[in-house]
Formats: C-alpha cells, structure tokens, sequence
C-alpha cells in the first residue's frame, strides 16, 4: 500500500501518522518525489482502515498495490482449488450440472424432479428449503422438512444437494446437506459467513444483486478466513437498468474471478435472466468462458411452481438442453461429473 502526502504536510503530522501505522504492525519507509512525498508500507496491511488512513489532514490519497483478499487471491495459491461436494468434484476440469426446483415444495415433487434431471444428466439436486422472497406473503419455502425431503431425494437418486441456509441458527439442520448455499440476498450477512468459516462444509456463495467482484471475493474471505476453505463463488447476475431480463449475466466475472482467485465459478443462468429461453444460450457461454459448474432451476410443471415459475425449465427442456451442452463441455476439454 501507498500513501501519498500532501505537499504542505508538516513533518509532527507525518511522524504521528507513521507511527499510528507502525502502532498496526506495518513498516513504513518514505521516498521524496518532487511535489509530493511518499510512504510505503510494507506488512500485513489487510487491517488498515483506509478510509480513516484517508482522512487524515496530511494524506492526499492512499493506494492499495495488493488486492484486500488474502486467502482466495489466486497470487497466493497459484493452482486452482477443487471442491469435493458429496464426492462430485467442482473445479479441476470437471463440469458439475446442479439442476432442481428453486423451491422444494412436496415429497413427491422433489423426488420426480430428481429422478428426472439425473436421468437427463445433472450431477447434482438444488432445491430451496428457506426461501428468501420478496414479499412476506409470498412462499417461503418448508424448512427443516423441505431438507428432509431434499435427503430422501439424494437418497433415491444419488445426486448430492445444495440448499439455500438464510441464518446461522438454522446451521444444524444443514449437517447432512452436501453444499451450503449463501444467496444473493445475504452475500454480506457477515456474521453468517463467520459461522460458515468455521464449518468445513462447501459454501456455495453467490453473488449480491449489486456487488462488485472485489466484495465478493471479501465475502469469500470472510468464510475462508475462519479455515472453510471449501468455498464456490457463484455468478447469478447483477441488477443493471436492463429490463427484458430479470438480472444482467455480468460473463466477463467467469473468467476474471477465475484469474484473481483460485476458487472454482459457477454461474446460475435461471436467476441472471428469469426467461427460460435464455438459460441455454447462457449455459453455453457459461461452459465457453470456463464455469466449473451450472445450477439450472428445473420443474416438472413450473406453471404451478411455488416460486420462479417464469425461468424453470420442464424435464423435457432440460434434457435437450443437456444433449447440447455435453459435446460442449467435452469440447472445452472437460468433463461431465
Ligand atoms: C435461489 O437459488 O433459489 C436463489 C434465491 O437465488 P439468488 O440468491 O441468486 O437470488
Ligand atoms: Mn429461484
């Protein structure tokens, strides 16, 4: 990190804020430029306030030479992290297809769902038991028991799960699920992250509906920072002033997430367009940009779903969707599973 002084800046002023730094454990030696004089700091600056540094009289401005994230900074860890979710490796050059009901709704509609995109060829089940909705009055999914549900599927199909968690007291429940899935909605329930950091369950974390790449990798650190290194970032589209779609896929995140961190990407087209029309275009661009893995919502009869009718696809759709997209995936030099 850089801090460039302001031209008048008086030597006490200087000499309080260095040692204010020192005082946070980071070396600082000064260089003279002409108009302005410069500190660098050298240490562990991942604790500084920037902004109280900032707003220091003395300072013109500060600039960071090193990403704020640690932990998944792929600078750090050049080889690129594979998750084990319920034995499905996510990452490495292997393409995991995560399909399912946004809602779990019954018993019977989550097992046919789950037998029914296995059959098409998905590796893993997605459905929500703790539904994050918009309004109070809307569904909000069977909790405890949609989980109970979701496990008699994995049972019968054996596809591993991944189900939304919406607060950290409901964490026992999540003991048998193979992904925790952190929404858009809480990307930054810090505290939430915190409990997940110290489970070693894979944290599947998508991305806030107007969050940067940059708070998103720090979502990540928080889990990661606590010792679950287990995380997967997830592009599920950004709030722009486009309105044909629900969400705009932001695609270029696929392959810089992947250059600034280590940690395998997944994109969920369902969510960043809510047209079903869409998903498979963008689940083929997905795969083209390097996506480890998609989550695709799939309903055996969304004009009666209990949420996300609009962008879930029939078993029927999903299936042809699917024989397109594995020569793909093969052609990218990947596998299926
Ligand atoms: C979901 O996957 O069911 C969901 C609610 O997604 P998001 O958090 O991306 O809106
Ligand atoms: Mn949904």
């Amino acid at each position: 990190m850089i801090i460039i002084l302001k031209e008048n800046a008086g030597k006490n002023e200087c000499d309080s804020l260095i040692s204010m730094l020192n005082e946070k454990g980071v070396k600082v030696s000064g260089i003279n430029g002409v108009n302005h004089n410069i500190l660098g700091l050298v240490g562990d600056t991942s604790k500084l306030d920037i902004e109280l540094i900032n707003a220091q009289p003395v300072v013109e401005r500060v600039q960071r030479v090193q990403e704020p994230y640690k932990a998944c900074n792929r600078q750090f860890h050049p080889d690129d992290t594979v998750v084990d979710a319920g034995g499905k490796k996510i990452g490495g050059g292997h393409v995991q297809i995560i399909a399912g009901p946004c809602s779990v709704e019954s018993e019977e509609q989550i097992i046919s769902t789950a037998e029914a995109v296995k059959k098409a060829g998905a590796t893993m089940l997605r459905g929500g038991a703790f539904k994050p909705r918009t309004s109070p009055y809307s569904f909000q999914g069977l909790h405890g028991e949609g989980i109970k549900l979701l496990l008699k599927a994995k049972k019968a199909t054996g596809l591993p799960i991944v189900t939304e968690i919406m607060s950290a007291e409901h964490l026992d429940l999540f003991a048998d699920v193979d992904v925790i899935q952190v929404g858009a909605r809480n990307m930054q329930n810090f505290e939430l992250l915190k409990q997940l950091g110290h489970s070693d369950k894979p944290v599947l974390l998508k991305r806030g509906l107007a969050n940067t790449m940059e708070e998103l990798l720090m979502s990540a650190e928080y889990i990661m920072s606590g010792g679950n290194n287990n995380v997967i970032l997830c592009e599920r589209g950004i709030r722009t002033f486009e309105t044909y779609t629900r969400n705009t896929l932001d695609i270029s995140a696929v392959p810089l997430l992947k250059q600034r961190s280590h940690l395998p990407v997944v994109v969920d087209p369902s969510h960043a367009t809510g047209i079903v029309s869409l998903v498979e275009p963008l689940s083929r661009a997905a795969i083209a940009v390097g996506a480890d893995a998609l989550e695709i919502e799939v309903h055996c009869n969304p004009s009666k779903a209990l949420s996300d009718g609009a962008q879930q696809l029939k078993p029927e759709q999903f299936e042809k969707m699917m024989e397109n997209l594995v020569p793909m995936i093969e052609f990218c030099g990947k596998k299926l599973g």
